[in-house]
C-alpha cells in the first residue's frame, strides 16, 4: 500500500511537471521505425518475413504517400524537434542475414528507398554463409543503406549482478560489487566499440545508432549508452515523437506475425502519445523476488484514460483500475513466465483518428536467457 502511494505521489507530480514542460514544447507528429530479421521462407517462421509479404509492406508504403526516410534523418528531425512529417517511417533489419541481400535489398533499391541495417560484427568476421559480407555491405551502403551497431557478439547486455548489488546496498548496506560492476561496464563497452571500430574500417562509416540485442535495456545500459554518445533503439513496438528518451525508441517488429494487414496498415498510421500523458515505468526489470506480474500507471486526461486500452503479450486486454480521474492503474492477472513481455496500449486520437500507440517492454532476469 506504501509502495502504491508513492506511485500516486510520482504520477501526481509529473502531470503537474508535464503541464508545465507542454507550454515549451512543439505540437508532437509520429515517426514509426520497422524491424526486420530475415527476409525469407526458409528461416525461423517467428523472426523471418516472407518476401512476398515484404513486397507488399514496401509497396503499400510506396502507394500510400509515406515518406521513407534513412534512420540518421529521422534522428536529426528528432534532435533538432523538428516536427517530422506524418507518414514518416524508417526500414531496419538486425542481424545481417543474407536474405537482406537476396530479398530484401532487391526490392528497397528499384523504389530507392533508404534503410537501416544492424549488424553484429562477429559473424561477418567468420565469413558465415548465413550473414552479409563486408562486400555486401558496402555495396548497399552505395545504395541507401545506412549499416549500424548491434554489438559484436550479440550479447545480452543487462547485468544481473549490477541490479542484485543495488539491491543488497539498499537492504543490507553492503558495499556494491565494483569489481563485478566495472566488468560488466568494460565488457559493455567492448561489444560496442569493437563493432563501430569495425565499421569504420571496412565502410569508413562512424554514425552513432545501437539496437539493443533481443530489445533488451534497462536505466543502467541506457545511461552508459547515452554517456558513449549512441541513439538507441528496442524491440517494443509504437511510434515516436520529439521529447522521448533517446536510448530507448521503438521499432515495430514486422515478421509473418506482426506484419500482416490490416493491423500492419493501423500500426504504420499510428501516432505518440504526448508529452500529457505518462507511463510508470515506461520499461521494466524484473526478478524471481520482483511482483510478477508488475503493475503499469498512466496518467494523464480523463478522456484520454477513458479511451485507453492496453493488452499483455499472449494474454489479450488487461484489466484497468481508475485510481483518480488522472491515474489508471494495470495490473495484469497472471504471472509472466517468459523472459521477455511487453503491455502495449493504444488509444484512437480525436484530432486525426490514427490510434496512439506505446509498448511497456519487460525483461524477467528471473528467467534464464537461453
Ligand atoms: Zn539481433
Amino acid at each position: 500500500m506504501k509502495q502504491l502511494t508513492i506511485f500516486i505521489l510520482r504520477t501526481l507530480t509529473y502531470l503537474n511537471i508535464s503541464a508545465l514542460l507542454l507550454s515549451f514544447s512543439l505540437s508532437a507528429q509520429a515517426a514509426v521505425v520497422l524491424q526486420y530479421h530475415h527476409i525469407d521462407t526458409n528461416t525461423p517462421f517467428s523472426t523471418s518475413t516472407d518476401p512476398a509479404l515484404f513486397k507488399q509492406h514496401i509497396e503499400y508504403l510506396v502507394n500510400n504517400g509515406f515518406n521513407v526516410v534513412s534512420l540518421p534523418a529521422l534522428i536529426e528531425g528528432l534532435n533538432n524537434q523538428e516536427v517530422n512529417h506524418d507518414k514518416s517511417v524508417a526500414i531496419t533489419f538486425d542481424d545481417g542475414f543474407i536474405s537482406i541481400y537476396t530479398h530484401a535489398y532487391p526490392t528497397l533499391k528499384a523504389h530507392n528507398l533508404p534503410f537501416t541495417i544492424f549488424v553484429n560484427t562477429d559473424p561477418i568476421q567468420a565469413k558465415r554463409p548465413t550473414h552479409l559480407s563486408w562486400d555486401h555491405l558496402r555495396e548497399m551502403k552505395q545504395h541507401g543503406a545506412t549499416i549500424a551497431n548491434h554489438t559484436h557478439r550479440h550479447s545480452y547486455l543487462i547485468n544481473p549482478d549490477g541490479l542484485t548489488s543495488v539491491k543488497n546496498e539498499i537492504n543490507s548496506h553492503q558495499n556494491s560489487n565494483d569489481v563485478s560492476e566495472s566488468n560488466w561496464k568494460s565488457a559493455f563497452i567492448e561489444e560496442i566499440e569493437t563493432t563501430q571500430k569495425l565499421l569504420k574500417t571496412e565502410l569508413n562509416q562512424d554514425i552513432k545508432l545501437f539496437a539493443y540485442p533481443y530489445g533488451e535495456f534497462d536505466q543502467q545500459t541506457n545511461t552508459l549508452l547515452a554517456e558513449m554518445g549512441y541513439i538507441g533503439f528496442g524491440q517494443h513496438s509504437g511510434a515516436i515523437r520529439a521529447g522521448m528518451d533517446m536510448q530507448s525508441l521503438p521499432r515495430y517488429p514486422a515478421s509473418n506475425q506482426y506484419g500482416k494487414f490490416p493491423l500492419f496498415a493501423t500500426k504504420l498510421n499510428t501516432i505518440a502519445f504526448d508529452e500529457t500523458t505518462h507511463f510508470t515505468p515506461n520499461y521494466g526489470v524484473i526478478d524471481e523476488s520482483s511482483e510478477n506480474p508488475p503493475s503499469l500507471y498512466i496518467s494523464g486526461s480523463e478522456a484520454l484514460l477513458n479511451s485507453i486500452n492496453c493488452f499483455g503479450s499472449s494474454v489479450g486486454a488487461l484489466p484497468k483500475v481508475k485510481i483518480n480521474n488522472t491515474t489508471l492503474m494495470i495490473t495484469p492477472e497472471q504471472p509472466f513466465t517468459s523472459r521477455r513481455f511487453r503491455y502495449n496500449c493504444t488509444a484512437k486520437s480525436h484530432e486525426t483518428g490514427h490510434f496512439r500507440w506505446v509498448s511497456i517492454p519487460w525483461v524477467n532476469l528471473g528467467v534464464d536467457a537461453k
